[in-house]
């Protein structure tokens, strides 16, 4: 099955867009991704017609609400291919999921246990572990990387044992592309590690592939929903049912009770336990949209096609005089992370810019990867489903002009 990116283009608004004349290529993907119409409708309809709080209600406009919003959670079991609708805790995004783990893994760790994440980590998957040791007295094992920037597994191995309570890795690297072996790293940590968890940061892995968590093996899959075309400031926690039932509450307030005294409170059933507050109901709708909209295509199809992009880019950066790749993994997406002799990536991004090229450039929230690689940060250049041939192009003809007057 082919993958029509010219069509898929089309329903994005925003790349229409141009800057002083010359047409938006948009290479950002990484940091966030662009909304498709039927995100925006989904979003524009609830506030036009529905707007109202959710579960409480006691008229009709606030049920219409709630089925929304409850609607958009089956669509989310059912995209990750959760054994229920409970295991979907709402979240702000991957960084509100990761700390909801790392918040209850605080309180059951204590001094002996260790906590393992591999060089590779956003330091929103890396902080919240942090200060979990911090507070129980855990130890936090860092794995570390190859020269491809893959983890190396010989080393990964070598840290687990029956001291280690949790192992939290990224799906894919923000900062270098690389797609780790999720489920043959779990089956290393259950073979050799049975007393831990598994948390996987998933914030690069929903946009990219077929995740499906009874495959991953993981206890917990985090994600957010502005990397897979749906607004900011929303995402999902999935986690194992029996594992959340009992989970530590992260925040306390409305919704998360079932009864309240003055002195004493009980929590409500899942997946309201670990929701507390008004949530982002808008956002909720527009994540459930965003994924009804993804699920649309062949999933292989449009791996294929960003494999494409990726291989391409690589390829015209091998040749590319002075430029230096970072990230070398045999398995890798979307990213293309670089230097350029004799321009801070700053300079680079800037350059860029003024072609119409939207990079990131900088530590992309890795700080600790990219004093290990010996540089300030790089430039990135990040695909998407909607990007083509042709934005690969714009990317080199841009940076060939950046070069020169780098020179
Ligand atoms: N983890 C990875 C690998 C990421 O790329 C990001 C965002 O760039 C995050 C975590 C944090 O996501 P958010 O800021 O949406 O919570």
């Amino acid at each position: 099955m082919s993958f029509d990116v010219a069509a898929v283009r089309d329903q994005f608004p925003v790349l229409k867009r141009s800057f002083d004349g010359k047409p938006l290529i948009y290479l950002d993907n990484a940091a966030t991704t662009q909304k498709p119409q039927a995100v925006i409708d989904a979003i524009t309809d609830y506030y036009t017609n529905c707007n109202s709080n959710v579960h409480r209600g006691a008229h009709k406009l606030a049920d219409e609400a709630t089925r929304l919003y409850e609607g958009a959670r089956d669509t989310i079991a059912t995209f990750l291919n959760a054994n229920s609708r409970n295991e979907i805790i709402f979240t702000a995004g991957t960084t509100e999921g990761v700390n909801i783990v790392a918040n209850g893994m605080a309180q059951i760790l204590k001094a002996g246990d260790e906590v393992i994440v591999t060089e590779l980590e956003h330091h929103a998957n890396l902080i919240p572990w942090q200060q979990a040791c911090e507070r129980s007295g855990a130890t936090l094992k860092i794995a570390p990387i190859n020269e491809l920037g893959e983890v190396d597994q010989e080393a990964f191995t070598s840290l687990l044992n029956s001291n280690t309570k949790m192992v939290s890795f990224a799906h894919i690297s923000n900062a270098l592309g690389t797609v780790n072996p999720v489920v043959e790293m779990i089956a290393k940590i259950r073979e050799i590690a049975p007393n831990a968890l598994v948390t996987v940061d998933g914030a690069q892995g929903v946009a990219h592939g077929d995740v499906d968590v009874q495959a991953l093996g993981c206890d917990f899959y985090a994600f957010s929903g502005h990397k897979v075309f749906a607004p900011t400031g929303v995402g999902a926690l999935w986690g194992r049912e029996s594992l959340l039932a009992e989970w530590p509450v992260w925040q306390t307030g409305g919704e998360m009770i079932k009864t309240v005294t003055y002195s004493h409170a009980e929590w409500n059933e899942l997946p309201y336990r670990l929701e507390a507050g008004t949530p982002n109901i808008a956002g909720v709708i527009g994540l459930g949209a965003a994924l009804t909209w993804l699920s649309q295509f062949d999933a292989k199809a449009m791996r294929a096609h960003e494999q494409s992009l990726i291989d391409a880019a690589t390829e015209r950066a091998e040749q590319f005089d002075g430029m230096t790749l970072l990230g070398r993994a045999r398995n890798k997406i979307s990213v293309l992370s670089f230097v350029l002799e004799g321009g801070h990536p700053a300079d680079v991004g800037f350059l860029l810019d003024r072609q119409g090229v939207a990079i990131r450039t900088g530590h992309h929230c890795a700080e600790p990867l990219m004093n290990k690689l010996g540089v300030p940060g790089t430039a990135r250049a990040s695909f998407s489903i909607y990007n083509n041939m042709s934005d690969v192009d714009a990317l080199f003809d841009a940076l060939a002009k950046a070069r020169m007057m780098l020179l």
